[in-house]
């Protein structure tokens, strides 16, 4: 294949359009956006609006005349076809670390009687965190971690709780979410998924799928923003059972009625802690607009394609210098492929001085995410092109490349 065929494969992709809604920089090929979603267009001249003239003219009446108190809400329903949930089952919150501990302590206090929280040795370390910082005020439960493999054999009658992430940070891998929950909900455990790496790339059903509880990130392929809040999805047949431990007058069935007794929510908003953050909301509610007129299908079916593609682009170039960290069959992961070298630290330092932003993940992986918005076949195959010749040169062989930032 050559360039110009390239450019036919992305001339006939059906969200290539979308690519306008992002900020690109010319000379930059990011594959990032597993990470930190680009910036997109729209969010200055938004956040400028709620900056300048609802908090600088408005000021406290915005929390009614621009209905912020309701924004919470009125951005996650903006999730429902992304995530295939109901409205009401969608809520923005906090952060990811914090939203799911809210949820995994919702989870096991309705769960009295079963001790473990089910777990998988390679999550992303803040949901072993958040487990183990659970365990310490309820140390009758404790997290249990087993192999990937297995996760089905280890739910029990003990399990309160399920607690996996759907697309694994590093592998790419996919847990089969709809199986997992079938088995979880037959031995009586809950469940609860981080979709940090699935929300806005992979093709997700909540509801039908038998989901009890998730958590997603704002600012990965949602585009809200460096720390943007996060989601939470609370199954509309369990929100009456559970509540948070985190309770908060927002989450009060009557913030304004000021009483002294806590009195939960009857819906979502139970899961509210404390005032949201509204300029942050308003970048993810930009963000969350760049998915306007999108089919979640035409978004898995790019993503597989680009992943598949870059695979055969990167072992086409680079032969054995580098080995596919990552499931081949697209089906079995998520949008980022990562291949494994000794030296990965050092090859994606040599990647992005040439411009192509990915990132490294320890033990020897480098990262590269496709953001089926922005994401186009030339880049990459920009990006295999410069790993192979990175690879053959051994140009990540200079100290500057080895010199290790607080952020990989
Ligand atoms: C990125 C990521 C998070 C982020 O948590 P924060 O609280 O937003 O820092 C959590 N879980 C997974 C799996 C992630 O990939």
């Amino acid at each position: 294949m050559n360039l110009e065929q390239v450019r036919t494969l992305d001339a006939a992709d059906r969200l290539r359009p979308v690519r306008d809604r992002f900020v690109l920089r010319d000379g930059v090929i990011y594959l990032d956006g597993n990470s930190l979603g680009a910036l997109p267009k729209a969010t200055a001249p938004h956040l400028a609006e709620v900056v300048e003239r609802q908090w600088g003219e408005d000021l406290i009446t915005s929390w009614n005349k621009h209905g912020w108190i309701d924004w919470p809400q009125r951005i996650a329903a903006k999730l429902a076809p992304i995530v295939g949930a109901k409205p009401n089952e969608l809520l923005i919150a906090d952060s990811t670390t914090v939203c799911l501990f809210k949820l995994l302590a919702a989870a096991v206090a309705a769960q009295p009687g079963r001790s473990s929280i089910l777990t998988e040795e390679a999550n992303f370390p803040t949901d072993l965190y958040a487990a183990q910082g659970l365990a310490t005020l309820r140390p009758d439960v404790r997290p249990r971690t087993v192999p990937r493999e297995d996760i089905p054999s280890a739910i029990d009658q003990d399990t309160a709780v399920l607690f996996l992430t759907h697309v694994d940070y590093r592998s790419g891998l996919r847990h089969d979410m709809a199986a997992l929950n079938e088995t979880a909900h037959a031995m009586g455990a809950l469940t609860l998924w981080d979709l940090s790496h699935s929300a806005g790339a992979v093709e997700l059903e909540l509801n039908r799928s038998g989901c009890d509880l998730a958590v997603g990130c704002g600012y990965k392929y949602l585009n809200g923003g460096p720390g943007a809040p996060a989601f939470l999805y609370v199954s509309e047949r369990l929100q009456g059972r559970l509540q948070s431990p985190l309770s908060g007058w927002m989450g009060h069935a009557a913030p304004f009625a000021f009483a002294g007794k806590y009195e939960p929510a009857p819906d979502i908003r139970r899961f509210l802690t404390g005032t949201p953050s509204i300029l942050a909301l308003a970048a993810l509610d930009a963000g969350l607009d760049t998915f306007g007129g999108v089919a979640v299908a035409d978004l898995e079916a790019k993503s597989q394609e680009l992943t598949r593609f870059f695979i055969e682009a990167v072992e086409d170039r680079c032969g054995s210098e580098t080995q596919l960290a990552s499931p081949r069959d697209p089906k079995a992961r998520g949008s980022h492929v990562c291949f494994a070298h000794p030296q990965g630290y050092a090859v994606m330092q040599a990647l992005i001085a040439r411009g192509i932003v990915g990132d490294f993940r320890p033990p020897d992986l480098i990262r590269f995410g496709f953001a089926p918005l922005y994401n186009g076949y030339e880049d990459a195959w920009h990006a295999a092109d410069a790993l192979a010749a990175i690879l053959s040169t051994r140009e990540w062989d200079r100290p500057r490349f080895l010199e290790w930032q607080k952020v990989t």
